[in-house]
């Protein structure tokens, strides 16, 4: 028999009567012959919800125990869908990540699924449950610990993988992967395909669809994940290898307004220094976006970060012992930015991309900070203000209001 894993989004389980209505979708992929394996996300807001009743406690609670707390969230969705498909008369079992043999390791808010040990799952797939599992988390050592933000999309593709299912259905509140965010730019198109690449850099972009490291598992597998609306019929967007799709130049343009620079200035005998505070970051596991690093001469180094916001005062100590240290002149955190990208896997082969992108932004007033390029994708650093000016402008400038990317061929899907 074959293997499905289908994900619900949050608001897919957002109420009572949602998660009644998934119940009875569950079933139907039943029926039409699947073993299946539904991986869940907390209803509606949980996760902010509890992340801010942590705040009222602690201003920096532990990440083992905003791990602990964050990966209740799930367990009270899997349960409930789990009783909601007992109610209409089907065999059904939830499990916490950890009961599933998904091992996790890393900071216990940001961990990343190492293996998982399907023995326990298969053997209730087999004897006819439905397996319903909390996204989002793992067993780590001895304790439990969550995935990062959106990590359930990360659980639903590895187990996928693992039990090598035939694709994995991602289903949320939007119709699949848009050129742009619908919040912001009104005439978009939906993308029938869209390579991993291009989604592992949209999403790092700030396309919040789906998490970038749950399509960076499915591309090491080659496995095929389609997205699509659990609230109305779609054909959905399938996220499969670039040769499957027709060529386009430009895919999508996205904005992530979550991020901050760290510039830093004069630092002394250049790379020397600059390596090592890199690797004093990457001891604290601070991913970096982006980074700059230019020579200003005599053995003197200029260096720019892009990071998430959360890492700044991590990364202040750091700076703060090299400055204490006379290793580095000074350095200045700007606040107010948003990182704009256009990509696509037409990049690498048409020139004058970087040119329209930059003369739409300047012919609209709005300032670049800092850049960098990919084969694949175009990032420039802007005022946050100016982030969905910006975002607007790209996509009309690229047509991307009628872009058709389809597959080459339909397949099962
Ligand atoms: N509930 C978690 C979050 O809100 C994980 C997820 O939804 O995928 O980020
Ligand atoms: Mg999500």
């Amino acid at each position: 028999m074959k293997i499905l894993v289908e994900k619900f989004g949050g608001t897919s389980v957002g109420s009572i009567d949602r998660i009644k209505a998934i119940a009875k979708k569950v079933i139907a992929a039943q029926e039409r012959g699947y073993q299946e394996v539904v991986v869940v996300s907390a209803m509606g807001n949980t996760t902010d919800d509890l992340l801010s009743l942590a705040e009222q406690i602690a201003t920096k609670p532990r990440h083992r125990e905003l791990g602990m707390l964050l990966s209740t969230g799930e367990v009270i969705s899997c349960s409930l869908l789990a009783m909601a498909i007992q109610a209409l008369g089907k065999k059904a079992i939830s499990l916490t990540g950890a009961q599933c043999g998904i091992v996790a390791n890393g900071i216990h808010t940001d961990a990343k699924i190492e293996n998982i040990d399907t023995t326990y799952l298969k053997k209730l797939l087999a004897q006819g449950e439905i397996v319903v599992v909390a996204g989002y988390q793992g067993k780590s050592g001895d304790d439990i610990a969550v995935l990062g933000r959106g990590g359930s999309d990360a659980s639903a593709v590895a187990l996928a993988a693992a039990l090598q299912s035939e694709y994995c259905n991602i289903y949320t509140d939007v119709k699949g992967v848009f050129t742009a965010d619908p919040r912001i730019v009104k005439n978009i198109s939906l993308l029938h395909g869209i390579s991993y690449e291009e989604m592992i850099e949209l999403a790092a972009s700030g396309a919040q669809v789906m998490m970038g490291r749950a399509v960076e598992i499915a591309r090491k597998y080659g496995l095929k994940v389609k997205v699509s609306s659990s609230f109305e019929d779609s054909s959905g967007t399938v996220i499969t290898k670039e040769d499957q799709l027709e060529k386009v130049v430009i895919t999508g343009v996205a904005a992530n307004k979550n991020v901050v620079i760290i510039d830093i200035f004069g630092i002394k005998v250049s790379s020397d220094i600059t390596a090592k505070i890199l690797h004093r970051i990457a001891e604290k596991q601070i991913n970096i976006i982006l980074m700059n690093s230019n020579n200003a001469g005599n053995q003197i180094n200029n260096l720019s970060l892009v990071v998430k916001p959360e890492y700044v005062d991590d990364i202040i100590e750091i700076l703060n012992w090299f400055n204490n240290e006379s290793r580095i002149d000074h350095y200045q955190v700007k606040n107010d930015v948003a990182q704009v990208s256009i990509v696509g896997s037409g990049i690498a082969n048409h020139y004058g991309v970087a040119y329209e992108m930059f003369d739409t932004l300047s012919k609209n007033g709005i300032e670049v900070l800092m850049t960098s390029t990919s084969e694949i994708k175009i990032t420039a650093l802007i005022p946050r203000e100016k982030a969905d000016l910006a975002v607007i402008k790209l996509h009309e400038k690229f047509e991307l209001d009628n872009l058709q990317r389809n597959l080459m061929e339909k397949d099962g899907c």
